[in-house]
């Protein structure tokens, strides 16, 4: 029988993560009951900075396997700058999840709300809406698993990129510029790179083309990293999907944040095969934690991307329905001037922001 009612592990974290996460919840739970047709059970687990202070451990093993087990992970922000792990760094079990989990596919879409001024001053900014498909497990990242070698007088680190990874990571940026050419996108992947220097990268593009015969509906385009990064602030309105190694989609999607004016409407999900982790591109914003101005936004576009995500892996189009409503709602919000968030020296708050999408959703 067709599995309708899914198993959601809860981590609203630390800093602004717990007010956003709230807004979220309410915001599914709306959604739900307007489309009907599928169940959610969100169960909450603590982890994060605050927890470890608490109790010694970033989170207890139990609940870091819920998050394993479950149908998907809904994250608020892990961190705080005050608090440490003895090596110094900060607190980030979420990132022990993504490599659990085997979360090779980070999708940071770049999109404009009506109204919210971003910085590049060009009418044609309303039409940026793009998705940054950045690999999350190796790459540059590798290194960290032992490929730094730092002395006194050199520093070097190891790039890795396996073959198994980029197909599926190509794969899954093709499958996404057909679905969003279903709904009238481009029907376009780039392939970015640095294929003229690096033999690793020109690897990279020979698996992205072979990848790219099974998508013949899908137009290939290519850019070198450099040349993208002017296009993204040149022409971004340009490009549809873009896919790329991890430490140039860390760079890339943080870009694309940019220009469209704020994290707060920077979603993001992380991909694997079976699970999937999704959470906004932000972090814990501290400076603004507890005064009710976080902007929701990306939490609540994020747990969009996870409805939508089910749909795909479970074959629930309710689930689809429910996340087109909710992006319809926030995209309503800022049209009719309901939703002005702080950092765009608006004054609604983060329940408000909440309140005013809800009552979009009907
Ligand atoms: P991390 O390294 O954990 O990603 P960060 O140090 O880059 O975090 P953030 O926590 O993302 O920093 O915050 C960067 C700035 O953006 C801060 O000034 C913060 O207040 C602001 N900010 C982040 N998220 C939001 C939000 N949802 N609403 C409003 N402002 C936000």
């Amino acid at each position: 029988m067709q599995n309708t009612s899914f198993t959601i592990a809860v981590y609203p974290g630390d800093g602004i993560g717990p007010e956003i996460m709230a807004v979220a919840e309410a915001v599914l739970s709306a959604a739900r009951a307007k489309v009907g047709g599928f169940d959610l059970s969100l169960n909450t687990y603590s982890a994060g900075a605050a927890h470890y202070l608490k109790h010694k451990e970033d989170i207890a093993a139990a609940d870091f396997q819920a998050g394993s087990d479950a149908d998907a992970i809904l994250l608020g922000a892990m961190g705080l700058p005050s608090v440490r792990y003895p090596d110094g760094t900060e607190i980030s079990p979420h990132l022990r999840m993504r490599t659990a989990n085997e979360l090779y596919a980070g999708l940071r879409p770049v999109k404009t709300f009506p109204n919210m001024p971003g910085p590049l001053g060009s009418p044609k900014a309303a039409e940026i809406d793009l998705v940054v498909i950045r690999e999350s497990t190796e790459g540059l990242f590798a290194s960290l698993n032992g490929g730094s070698r730092v002395s006194d007088t050199e520093a070097s680190e190891v790039l890795t990129l396996t073959r198994s990874v980029c197909e599926r990571l190509c794969d899954q940026a093709f499958r996404l510029a057909r679905a969003r050419k279903a709904k009238g996108g481009k029907g376009e992947v780039t392939c970015v790179d640095k294929a003229n220097v690096f033999p690793a990268f020109a690897f990279f593009r020979r698996i992205f083309d072979e990848r790219a015969e099974a998508f013949p509906d899908i137009t290939r385009r290519y850019a070198y990293v450099d040349a993208m990064a002017l296009d993204m602030v040149r022409k971004p309105w340009d490009f549809d999907v873009l896919v790329m190694e991890n430490i140039f989609g860390d760079i890339i999607s943080d870009l694309g944040a940019g220009i469209v004016g704020s994290m707060g409407l920077a979603p993001c999900a992380e991909l694997g095969d079976r699970n999937g982790l999704f959470q906004p591109a932000h972090g814990s914003a501290p400076d603004i934690a507890g005064q009710g101005i976080a902007n929701p936004t990306a939490m609540i576009l994020s747990a969009a991307m996870m409805l939508d995500w089910l749909a795909g892996q479970h074959d629930v189009p309710q689930c689809a329905e429910a996340a087109a409503l909710i992006e319809a709602a926030v995209t309503q919000g800022f049209t009719d001037g309901a939703i002005r968030p702080s950092e765009f020296g608006g004054n609604t708050g983060t329940v408000e922001i909440g309140e005013a999408v809800i009552a979009r959703i009907g």
